[in-house]
């Protein structure tokens, strides 16, 4: 048999539509003839394969019953009524021999139709349509004895073949569905004179029939509701089910039962939206997670009816006659509603019975819906099959909407949300912990930060202060060196001007050195001529020695003629010639004696000129060693020059470089290397003047000659600067010379040299006294008041500082000026004579702060009245920082001593006093300044 066309399962559902609020959704798809009411369940429409309006009509189906024995027994009077035509799905109703009506229907069963094919035609696609989710209702329509119950109820435990669609649906259904997710339950009623009995607890009679307001859906909740597990369990259920179905015998069919059998299957599958998410919108999504756990709950109504013949005909009596009216008063109720279906009436009076009531969902409803209408072969009974057949016709015409019925698992959800809902809280609560605990690391570094940029910035600051402080010194220590190399370029000049001197000298010695030469050579001439004299002499002496050897052989000779003669009686002229011989002899005695002596002159002159020769090559030799040194000399002086010319030159570089910021080593060795250079310097000149004599020096300080005067001054000035010199100077008269220049000499470069030599003189101590006791300090004052050239007034302060450096003659300075001088030079305002003034303060003050200290002396200070005290208090932060140094510490000094308390206090020292204590970059001079404010009471109250 066919299973095309309208018999086919809705395989295909689609989903349309919005929810309409409670997580629900529907759409209807077909015009349903009951709208269906809100609810929480989401419904789906579905349509069939070919997606038209009469896709979800009632199917009907027809079967006929072979002949049974009764059939047979009549079968003489009565032919066989129907005719199937099952290709064209027809079936011809005979009335008589002629007339005769054909029908169509979704199908038709032959009385040799098996229950299987039954079952797949009819009732296989309600079942596939219910384990989607759908409801559905398979129901048997007929007269009493057609095969209702055979169809739909036999149970065929031992025969399969025999099992009707009860038992096959269930069969079915527990094969689909998984045991895991889906649950199976069975409720088995009976409908008997309008009274719902529960056939699986006999005891549960009249169950109401209850409808829900809002979804219109229609449950029995009196009814028993077992869940199945397997087949075994199906039959025994059915079998309890068909032992309490109430059955009573009527004369048509003894097996026949007079009640409705309703079979309902509960079925509940669990589903994911997730593969239909796409087609949700979007507030939708917001709403439902992406897996949300949804039930497809579906019911399955199998139906048998009780029998559809006319009352009289079954031939019902007395309690059976009430009972058919009943049976008669749901079926045409039921008949009556499916012709209003049918006819699309706006009427369907589905309250008029209870069956109609439980069908409410099958017909009309949202249910699909399979009717097998049951008829008999036999033409006696030709009016309950046309009725039959009829009401099929008209079921055929109702047309259900069916829905799919989604319902969100809620407890699922409830879990599964909790669980979410957990874990999110321990999220956050572990989130939060985090954001505090970094919060906190946050906080802790911005604080460590904070502290670290404070110190940072207070680090700086002292950086700063210090470096400019540095600055303020070494601006200060560059001036001194400045100051220094000015001095160094002074004593240069000087020692060139000596130099220029000794050049001087040397070339006199030159001069004379020719002098001397030219008469080593008159001398040299003389003696040779002298020699060619003596030559000439000892060669006349020789010619002398020949010719009185000849006169002494003439003289033998006349001597014999005289012998002759006298013999030859010649006697007179023997005479004669005797008497010659006499004269001749006398005059050549006396010529031999004069040369004699001539002889002895020449020789004693030789001797004196040899003499004289010897002395003067002496002298020429010692000149020539003499001149040797001297240029031995000038030739050092001039290479020391160079180099002091190049070591300034450094220095002066090395000072820029400080001056911009490096470190003090490399200054301090440079000016220790100049140092060297001019005690080097310093050590030549007093070798030369070792050689020269320091009388033949200071004697050249009273000379007539200005320049010899200056020059001199110079060479004792550096002279001075030696500590081995100092004393000699002063032994040998230098003191007294250099007083005397300071008292008579009008000169600036005098006045400045001198007092410079006399500074040298008095940084000894056993001169300092000397030098007071033959009134220095009032000749340096005199100096001071004359001149205003800064470097004079320098080298008067020097001296005069030095001079302070020694207690014992304080009060004689004092009072010889020296105090006042010092303080006087103040007007000068030069940057090197306040320090000279500075440290000459600050070395009064410590002595005599020491002597006041030991006991030694007492009263205020000295310096006091010269006004040094309001002086240092005003200008204390005036110079810079080195002086600044020495007026603290002289005034810290000063404020030692408890009989100055009066004139600090009056002066406004006190203010000075806490400023040193807090501020002085000394610490000696903080400390003396906190000893002197804690020690003394009335500075302490002062302070307060
Ligand atoms: P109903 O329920 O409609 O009153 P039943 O199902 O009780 O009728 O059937 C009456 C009798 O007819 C039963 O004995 C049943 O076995 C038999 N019968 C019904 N239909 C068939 C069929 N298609 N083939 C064989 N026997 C049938
Ligand atoms: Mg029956």
């Amino acid at each position: 048999m066919a299973t095309g066309g309208g018999w086919a399962p809705a395989r295909s559902v689609e989903r349309h539509g919005a929810p309409r609020g409670g997580g629900t959704r529907s759409k209807s798809v077909a015009p349903g003839l009951r709208r269906p009411s809100p609810s929480p369940a989401r419904s789906r429409a579905a349509t069939d394969n070919g997606g038209s309006a009469d896709s979800c009509r009632v199917r009907v189906a027809v079967r006929l019953r072979p002949n049974n024995s009764e059939d047979l027994a009549h079968g003489s009077d009565f032919d066989s009524c129907v005719e199937l035509q099952p290709e064209s799905k027809r079936l011809k109703l005979k009335k008589n021999n002629w007339s005769c009506e054909s029908y169509k229907f979704d199908e038709v069963f032959s009385e040799n139709a098996s229950q299987k094919r039954v079952y797949e035609v009819v009732a296989k696609p309600v079942v596939e349509s219910v384990l989607e989710g759908y409801n559905g209702t398979v129901m048997a329509y007929g007269q009493t004895g057609t095969g209702k119950t055979y169809t739909v109820g036999r149970l065929g435990k031992d025969d399969p073949s025999e099992r009707g669609i009860m038992v096959r649906a269930l069969e079915h259904i527990l094969s689909s569905m998984s045991f895991e997710t889906d649950r199976v339950a069975i409720s088995y009623l009976q409908l008997y004179l309008e009274s719902v009995q529960d056939l699986l607890a006999p005891e549960k009679t009249n169950i109401p029939i209850v409808e829900d307001a809002k979804t219109g859906e229609v449950s029995l909740p009196g009814a028993a509701i077992v869940e199945i597990k397997d087949l075994e369990h199906v039959f025994h259920l059915l079998q309890i089910g068909e032992a309490n179905r109430h059955a009573a015998n009527t004369k048509m069919n003894t097996e026949s039962s007079r009640s409705h059998a309703i079979l309902i299957i509960h079925l509940q599958r669990s589903s994911r939206i997730k593969e239909e998410k796409s087609s949700l919108s979007n507030d939708m999504h917001d709403i439902f997670p992406d897996d949300l756990p949804l039930v497809l709950k579906s019911k399955l109504l199998i139906v048998d009816l009780a029998g559809s013949e006319r009352i009289d005909k079954s031939g019902s009596e007395g309690h059976m006659i009430e009972e058919a009216k009943f049976i008669n008063l749901s079926l045409t109720s039921l008949g009556k509603c499916i012709n209003a279906l049918a006819e699309n009436s706006p009427h369907i009076p589905t309250r008029d019975s209870k069956l109609t009531r439980i069908f409410r969902d099958s017909f009309g409803g949202t249910a699909r819906t399979s009717l097998v209408v049951t008829i008999g072969p036999s033409s006696r009974h030709y009016s309950e099959t046309s009725s039959t057949i009829m009401f099929g016709q008209r079921a055929m015409k109702v047309v259900n909407t069916i829905k799919l019925k989604e319902e969100v698992d809620y407890k699922i959800l409830y879990k599964k949300m909790e669980r979410e809902v957990d874990q999110l809280t321990s999220e956050m609560e572990r989130q939060q912990k985090l954001i505090k605990s970094e919060k906190m690391q946050l906080d802790k570094k911005l604080k460590e930060s904070e502290g670290s940029f404070h110190d940072l910035r207070m680090t700086s600051n002292i950086r700063i202060e210090n470096l400019e402080k540095e600055k303020c010194e070494l601006e200060s220590t560059v001036k001194t060196l400045m100051r220094d190399l000015e001095e160094e370029r002074g004593q240069k000049n000087m020692l060139s001007e000596q130099i220029a001197e000794l050049e001087k000298l040397l070339d006199e010695n030159k001069q004379q050195q020719l002098e001397n030469l030219s008469r080593t050579k008159v001398l040299t001439d003389t003696t040779k001529e002298h020699e060619k004299k003596m030559e000439e002499l000892l060669r006349q002496l020789q010619e002398e020695r020949h010719c009185s050897s000849s006169l002494k052989d003439r003289m033998s000779i006349l001597q014999q003629e005289l012998c002759d003669a006298q013999s030859s009686t010649q006697e007179s002229m023997a005479r004669e010639l005797e008497k010659k011989l006499t004269e001749v002899t006398e005059e050549f005695t006396c010529q031999v004696q004069s040369l004699k002596e001539k002889i002895s002159e020449l020789i004693s002159e030789k001797e004196v000129i040899y003499k004289e020769l010897k002395s003067t090559q002496e002298k020429v030799q010692q000149e020539m060693w003499q001149r040797q040194g001297l240029e031995d000399q000038i030739l050092r002086l001039k290479q020391s020059t160079s180099d002091n010319f190049a070591e300034e030159s450094k220095t002066s570089d090395c000072m820029v470089r400080t001056g911009s910021g490096l470190g003090n080593a490399t200054f301090v060795s440079k000016s220790g290397k100049i140092r060297e250079a001019l005690s080097g310097q310093r050590g030549t000149i007093s070798k030369i003047f070792e050689e020269v004599g320091l009388p033949n020096v200071l004697a050249l300080l009273k000379s007539e000659d200005l320049d010899v005067q200056i020059h001199a001054v110079k060479v004792v000035a550096n002279l001075a600067a030696e500590d081995i010199n100092q004393e000699k100077i002063v032994e040998e008269g230098g003191l007294d010379a250099l007083l005397s220049l300071l008292e008579t000499s009008e000169n600036t470069t005098i006045y400045r040299v001198t007092a410079g030599a006399v500074a040298n003189l008095a940084m000894n101590g056993s001169n300092q006294g000397v030098i007071m006791n033959k009134g220095g300090a009032r000749l340096l004052a005199n100096v001071a008041s004359k001149t205003e050239d800064p470097q004079t007034l320098r080298m008067v302060a020097g001296a005069i500082a030095n001079l302070c450096g020694n207690e014992k003659l304080h009060l004689m300075l004092k009072q010889d000026g020296g105090i006042k001088a010092l303080l006087g030079m103040v007007r000068s305002g030069h940057a090197d004579v306040i320090p000279q003034i500075a440290r000459g303060i600050a070395n009064f003050a410590k002595c005599e702060s020491r002597v006041i200290s030991q006991g030694h002396r007492k009263g205020r200070s000295l310096l006091i009245e010269d006004g040094v005290l309001t002086w240092m208090v005003a200008n204390s932060t005036r110079f810079s920082a080195s002086t600044r140094r020495h007026i603290e510490l002289a005034f810290c000094h000063l404020a030692q001593n408890e009989d100055n308390t009066c004139d600090i206090i009056a002066s406004g020292g006190i203010k000075e006093l806490l400023r040193i204590s807090r501020e002085s970059p000394r610490d000696d001079a903080r400390n003396l300044a906190k000893k002197a404010l804690d020690s003394n009471p009335a500075f302490l109250r002062e302070v307060q």
